[in-house]
């Protein structure tokens, strides 16, 4: 049982649960605030997209080298929001939100008085 126990707390997430069109969700099987961060990945050169993957950690580009001049220098921005047309080029990463209870606010609603759910505020760093 313990070592089950032990298992399971450092079992890696991948947070499958988490959707891609949220901005923040708390994922069901870890617990942990996932913020849904989308890269776009670039030639350095030419500025074209370039599709993107997560290699070992980090956002590079699928082909070695830029598909419109050859250049093998890339950038990779962070985009706000994704939209349709960049969507299968975009990379998605589901970062952990780091939990810092000492600058963590939080504001109950109360349900007795107000006809409606507690909401929970919370305040990111
Ligand atoms: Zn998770
Ligand atoms: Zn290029």
């Amino acid at each position: 049982m313990f070592i089950m126990e032990f298992f399971r707390k450092t079992k890696t997430c991948n947070h499958p649960k988490i959707k891609p069109d949220v901005d923040f969700a708390y994922c069901p099987d870890c617990g942990e605030l996932i913020e849904n961060r989308w890269y776009l990945v670039r030639c350095a050169c030419c500025g074209v997209k370039l599709k993107g993957l997560i290699k070992n950690g980090e956002i590079v580009p699928e082909e070695h080298f830029c598909h419109n001049c050859g250049t093998r220098e890339y950038v990779v921005e962070r985009i706000d929001k994704i939209n349709f047309i960049d969507i299968s080029y975009a990379v998605l990463v589901k970062a952990v939100v780091p939990n810092d209870y000492e600058n963590f606010t939080q504001s109950w609603v109360d349900s007795k008085t107000q006809d409606c759910k507690p909401k929970l505020l919370q305040q990111f760093r």
